[in-house]
Order: structure tokens, then sequence, then C-alpha cells
């Protein structure tokens, strides 16, 4: 291998509003509404979730039991198969162009590309395999043995303070140290991971987190 590739380092990327110019449960929501899965009041609830998420003003554990109760006893693999011809047709082209420019950067110095997202691991599993990420830490939901889905979700959150513990245990079982990672962000939720990484990226952020990385001296990049 040559020795300016570094396999110690990971390059951790938020999904909604980092990697992609919106919201992908927004995306999923009206994909819902479409296929007569939802009403269209749920729709604006979703809607509304979504605006409270971004605002932090939200607690999310309620939110996700409310939004994954909805899906109990549905099958794992169909959701799973649903929701990659949702990726494809509906999601993947809402890759922001900086975003790409910054997979690639990163893979042609040998980084791990890691997808570190509250999203769903099914949106998650379609992401890491379209655009050619090497792992995923998201939030998954417990099935019985016949794979009908429980409708609630893995605790804790892989949220806030939980995105640390779901990349500290990532990066510690391959021997990385998170002082040697990148992490990118759009969210002031995401600050613990931020705090936690040596080369903290605020994308794109809204005022709150703006602040917060002028403070800190977090580099900020409009994607
Ligand atoms: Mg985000």
């Amino acid at each position: 291998m040559p020795n300016h590739i570094s396999t110690q380092t990971a390059a951790f990327f938020d999904l909604d509003r980092t990697l992609l110019d919106m919201n992908s449960s927004t995306l999923w929501a009206k994909h819902e509404l479409l296929a007569g899965s939802i009403s269209m009041r749920q729709f604006g609830r979703v809607l509304v979730w979504n605006v409270l998420y971004h605002l932090s003003l939200i607690d999310i554990e309620t939110a996700f039991k409310e939004a994954v109760g909805h899906y109990r006893g549905r099958s794992y693999e169909g959701l799973d198969a649903e929701t990659r011809d949702w990726f494809a047709r509906d999601v993947a082209h809402h890759l922001r162009p900086g975003a790409g420019r910054a997979l690639r950067e990163h893979r042609e110095q040998g980084h791990h590309l890691i997808l570190l997202t509250s999203a769903s691991a099914f949106a998650s599993r379609a992401a890491r395999d379209t655009w050619g990420l090497d792992d995923f830490l998201a939030n998954d939901f417990p099935a019985d043995e016949e794979g009908r889905l429980h409708g609630t979700f893995v605790s804790p959150l892989c949220h806030g303070p939980g995105k640390v513990r779901r990349a500290r245990a990532w990066a510690s079982e391959r021997g990385i140290d998170l002082a040697d990672c990148y992490f990118y962000t759009d969210s002031y939720s995401d600050a613990p991971m931020l705090k936690a990484v040596g080369f903290p990226r605020v994308v794109s952020p809204d005022p709150r987190l703006k602040r917060a990385a002028r403070q800190r001296g977090w580099p900020i990049v409009q994607w």
C-alpha cells in the first residue's frame, strides 16, 4: 500500500441536509403519501416534525416512537426492497455537488467513508450501496423470527451523543482514533460528534450552528 494512503482515518458524514440537499424523511413521507400508505394528515405531521427537529425543538425519541410504530408488522425485507427503489428514484439525485467532491477526495486519500445518521438503516444501506461508501451507522428496527418489524427502534438512538457512542465503538474496533477522523454535518444536534473528532466540518449550517462554529473555530463549507 502506498504510504500516503491512511486506513487509520475515517470521514463520517451526516445524511440529511449534509450529503443530501434536503431531508430524506420528507422524501419518504411523499413516497408514502403517493403510495397511499399514509394520509395527508399524517404527511403534514411528518413535515412539522422535520421542522421542529431541524430547530432542535423536539425530543427525538418521542418523534421516533410515533413514526416507527406505524411500521409494526411490516416485513423487514419488503421495506428494505421498497426503500432501495425509492432511494434510486427519489433520493440519489439529491446528493449535493460539494458532497460528491468531498466523497471523492476522501476516497482518494484512502479514508474510510462512513455514513453517520439518524436516518433509517434501510435508507442508509441504499445510500452506502449507491455511493460506494464503506459502512453506515444508523437507526435500525428490530424484527421477529419471521422478519416482521416490532414497530420499535434499537436504543440508544443514533442521534446527538448517540452518534458519538456509535462512531467511537466503530472506530475502536478498528484501532482508529476519532482525533484522526473527519465529521461533516449541517445540524446543531451533532455538536457532540463535532467536538469528538479531530477534523470537524460544518456544512451549509443554520444560524445556530454557524454561531457555534465561529465560536469553536470549526471550519464551515458551503456545498
Ligand atoms: Mg442533517
